[in-house]
Parts: C-alpha cells; sequence; structure tokens
C-alpha cells in the first residue's frame, strides 16, 4: 500500500476580506440559531432520562446558545447494551469502509467549517483564530486515523522463516467510553471518537456539559457521514454519567482528555473488576500541565515576549499545554518582565464575537472564581507585575503577571487554567532547567535561546512530552507534532502520532505451518 502523505488542514487566513466575510455571515447565521433545544433522537434509539443541560455563552451569560436533554446513571446500561449489539456489525465492515465514513466526515466538516467555528464563539466563546484552529484540527484526525488505520490492512507479514506465515491483525478491543474536555470543543472528542471509531469499536461519547452543543454537531457530522446510529451514542450527561460509563463491565477502553483529578479517578474506577468483566479495562487519560518556558540570556527577547504571551493567554490560558511559569535567567530578568507587562497591556480583551479580541473571558462562574482565588492566593506569594483581572465580559479574567515565585509556591506547582503567569529567576540555565522540570507535570516545555549548548542541554534533560525551542507552547499540530505527557499529565500514547490508535485494539498473531 503507498503511504499516503498526511497534510495538515490549513488555517484561516482571516487577512482576507472573503475569509472575514464568510465568518461574520456564520456568525449571524448561528445567532439566529441560539436557544433552540437540539433533539437526541435524531442521533440516538436509547433515549435520556434526565434534566435538560442548558448550554450559555460566557461572554454573556444570560445568553442562551441551546438545550439538549441530559442522561443519567440509571440510562447508562441500556446504552451500553445497544453499543454492544452492534459491535460485530461494525467490526466486520471492511477497514476501507471505515475509512471512507471518516474522510466523509471530514469533507462535511470542510463543509461546515465556518458554521462549526462560529458556534464555538458561542458557546466556548473562542476567538476567531482559534476556533477555525480547532475545527481545522478536528479535519486534521479524522483524515489522520483514517491514513493510519489504512497502513495497518492488510497485515504485513513478520520476519522470513521459509516454511511459516508469521502475521499480525489488529481487531477493536471492544465498546469505548470518550469522555471529552470543552476546551477543544471538536478536535480533541473527534480525535478520540474517530480513532476508536475507524479502529472498528462502538463508542458512547460524552462531551462536557459545556460543549454540549458542538458534541451534538459532531455526533451529526458522525452519523451523516455514515456511522451507524448505534455504533456512535451521543451521551450528554455530568460527572456522575461519566462514572457510569467508566464503572460498566462491559466497557473495554476509556479515553479521557480532562483534569488530573477526574482522570486519576477514573484509572482508579476502571480498574476495580465489575461483575461480569471480562477483560482488562484501557484508560487513556490526557490530563494537565503546569507548562514552563526557559527565557536565557541569549534569547531573542522580542520573540520570547511574543511566544510567551501567546501561550499563557491565548484561550484566556485554558489549553493544558498553556505556559503558566516562565523561567527567566538573571541577567535579563528585569528587561524581559518590562517587556512581558508592555505586551500583556496592549493585549485586546473582549467578546469572542469580535474578531479583534485577543483575550476572551473564561468557560464558566465557577472557572472565574477558581481563578480569582489563585490570584488571591499569588498576591501572596509574590509581586504583582500586571493585573487585568477585572477586565472583560462575562465570566472574563483578564491576564495576570505575577513576579518573585519560588518553586514551594502554589503558583509554581498547581494548574490553574486561566490567564495567569508565574515568574521564577535562575541564576544559572541547570537551575532554571532543575526549575523547569521541578514539579509532577511533564505536558509542554518552552525554551527561547540562541545557545547551542543550552539548546541541546534541554532537549536532553527538559523533561517533557513536547518541547519547543524558539517557538510558543500551544498548538500541537497532528501529524508533526503527535501531542500528550508523563508524569501526572497523563497516561496512553500522543495524540495525533502513530502509537495512538492502536490503543483501542488488540493484536493477534497467527502462526501458520506451511
Ligand atoms: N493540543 C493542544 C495544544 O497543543 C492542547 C490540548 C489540550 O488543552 O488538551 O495546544
Amino acid at each position: 500500500v503507498g503511504a499516503v502523505r498526511f497534510v495538515n488542514e490549513p488555517v484561516a487566513n482571516f487577512s482576507r476580506d472573503d475569509v472575514r466575510v464568510a465568518m461574520a455571515g456564520a456568525i449571524d447565521q448561528v445567532r439566529k440559531q441560539l436557544g433552540q433545544r437540539l433533539e437526541v433522537s435524531k442521533l440516538n434509539t436509547h433515549l435520556p432520562t434526565g434534566a435538560d443541560v442548558r448550554s450559555f455563552n460566557p461572554a454573556q451569560p444570560e445568553q442562551l446558545v441551546g438545550i439538549v436533554q441530559s442522561y443519567l446513571p440509571a440510562d447508562v446500561a441500556g446504552l451500553v447494551k445497544v453499543a454492544e449489539s452492534h459491535a460485530e456489525e461494525w467490526k466486520h465492515r471492511a477497514v476501507a469502509e471505515r475509512v471512507a465514513v471518516m474522510r466523509k466526515a471530514a469533507s462535511l466538516m470542510r463543509e461546515q467549517r465556518w458554521e462549526l467555528a462560529a458556534w464555538e464563539v458561542f458557546e466556548e466563546a473562542k476567538p476567531w483564530r482559534e476556533a477555525d484552529a480547532d475545527v481545522a484540527e478536528a479535519i486534521d484526525f479524522l483524515e489522520y486515523y483514517a491514513g493510519e488505520m489504512e497502513q495497518l490492512d492488510p497485515p504485513p507479514r513478520l520476519g522470513r522463516y521459509p516454511g511459516e506465515l508469521n502475521e499480525l491483525f489488529w481487531s477493536p478491543r471492544g465498546v469505548t467510553v470518550v469522555i471529552a474536555p470543552w476546551n477543544f470543543p471538536l478536535a480533541i472528542p473527534a480525535g478520540m471518537v474517530a480513532a476508536a471509531l475507524v479502529s472498528g469499536n462502538p463508542v458512547l461519547f460524552k462531551p462536557s456539559e459545556r460543549a454540549s452543543i458542538i458534541g451534538y454537531r459532531l455526533a451529526g457530522i458522525l452519523r451523516q457521514a455514515g456511522v451507524p446510529a448505534g455504533v456512535l451514542q451521543y451521551v450528554p450527561g455530568g460527572p456522575d454519567v461519566g462514572r457510569e460509563l467508566v464503572i460498566h463491565a462491559s466497557v473495554a477502553t476509556i479515553a479521557f482528555t480532562g483534569s488530573k483529578d477526574v482522570g486519576l479517578g477514573m484509572v482508579q474506577a476502571a480498574a476495580v473488576q465489575q461483575a461480569g468483566q471480562k477483560f482488562v479495562k484501557r484508560v487513556i487519560a490526557e490530563m494537565g500541565g503546569k507548562n514552563a518556558i526557559i527565557v536565557d540570556d541569549t534569547a531573542d527577547l522580542d520573540e520570547a515576549v511574543t511566544g510567551v504571551v501567546q501561550s499563557c493567554t491565548g484561550y484566556a490560558g485554558q489549553k493544558c499545554s498553556a505556559c503558566s511559569r516562565v523561567i527567566l535567567m538573571d541577567s535579563i530578568h528585569d528587561a524581559f518582565i518590562q517587556r512581558l507587562a508592555d505586551a500583556v497591556m496592549s493585549l485586546r480583551i473582549g467578546a469572542a464575537e469580535d474578531p479583534a479580541t485577543q483575550v476572551g473571558p473564561v468557560i464558566d462562574g465557577r472557572a472565574q472564581k477558581r481563578i480569582r482565588e489563585y490570584l488571591e492566593i499569588g498576591r501572596r506569594e509574590g509581586r504583582v507585575v500586571v493585573d487585568r483581572s477585572m477586565e472583560g465580559p462575562g465570566y472574563a479574567v483578564g491576564p495576570v503577571v505575577i513576579a518573585g515565585i519560588e518553586p514551594t509556591h502554589r503558583l509554581a506547582q498547581e494548574e490553574i487554567f486561566g490567564p495567569v503567569l508565574a515568574v521564577m529567576r535562575a541564576s544559572s540555565f541547570e537551575q532554571a532547567l532543575r526549575l523547569a522540570n521541578g514539579t509532577t507535570y511533564a505536558l509542554t516545555g518552552g525554551l527561547y535561546s540562541r545557545s547551542p549548548r543550552h539548546i541541546e542541554l534541554a532537549r536532553q534533560a527538559f523533561d517533557v512530552g513536547n518541547l519547543y525551542i524558539n517557538r510558543s507552547t500551544t498548538g500541537a499540530l497532528v501529524g508533526r507534532q503527535p501531542f500528550g505527557g508523563h508524569r501526572l499529565s497523563g497516561i496512553g500514547a500522543k495524540a495525533g502520532g502513530e502509537e495512538y490508535l492502536k490503543q483501542f485494539m488488540v493484536a493477534r498473531v497467527v502462526s501458520e505451518q506451511t
């Protein structure tokens, strides 16, 4: 089989008039559709019995984006039964057919590109560029995993021993639960769901309650592309529904992206053998980070300032890849902080609907409150350099920079998931690396440097899943920067990388004497 070279979906160029007009038009269209009820019965046969989930615009908390009825824990057994009853049918579909369905879903997303991004603007308060990038990444995941699955079929012959034929077959593990976050509301669930589906598993997809509307659209696109009803079920609901899904005896694989505490809870719950359970459940968990960028004494400070500001304030810091610590070497410490402060002061804070907005509000009132509590802690631990926390519409928390943070401070150790940057100081590069590595997380990291020795040291010893040298730490591209961390940042293969798909399958080796 000739490997089709994977190429990333290009992101939109909003400096072009026609592109801006298209996006503005989609925003107007979506605004007219806000507040509607979405019928789960269009996607699923086993219907929910829970309360309505109401999704609001974080920039205008009284603006209802949509309503969808949610499931209750008591509904889960019925959903799993439906999944099981469709497992064989989907497993025995030709790989080429499942691959074609994923490619069809990607092309439907291309057609609905502006509209999907516009829904993210309203439901998630994602600024235009980032909403668009999320849609592009969702398309990438669909295409990439489709291409990867093609590579595994037909099975290759192993070794060349005369008289013996050895082959390795990949088959689906079985019922897969996907529990997705709201911060990349299309791309992350599309990746997890597509990987599970293309490799032949039935999927129960629980979107975050704060991304129920986008989740509904994703499920709709996959159904329209040809995924049968019971093979993919859309399961809106709260954490209690997620828990019930994880502990069900018939669930083989759980793919999760979210916080460390929830992820560890799943690892624990999934390890308990339930009556009737026939396998060890596999949990793939992509969790948090406390990511650092080191700026050394040889760095181009203009580039470093831009990269740090982007990495920290992009989507208001609500990315697990976001930079939340900057480690400055002594000789550039004061100059860097001055430039950083100017850059942060010049950021445009506003509602995501406005194309000029660089920093929008955070996702909800709970997040806003949590971030403000961390700011109180930060004010006690360090020295505030810039504080724009009270600016912006809705659930806004503008960016804040706090200097003088020491390794033992909470601001140096705990993930905040907001635009709060802790500044730390190092007297040598070796100390900077120790500080960078001095948390329980290992997700992303960055280095701004022109010193070959420092760059080499970082390559070897900056212990993160994704290290970025002289660029920002967010926006990993499918296929080019497979994404994921280790230590308490997660368990499982990198998303958008070669190993990812195999986690949803079992390998069977057949050896025949000929
Ligand atoms: N893959 C995203 C990035 O590189 C982060 C994903 C996440 O926040 O879970 O920025």
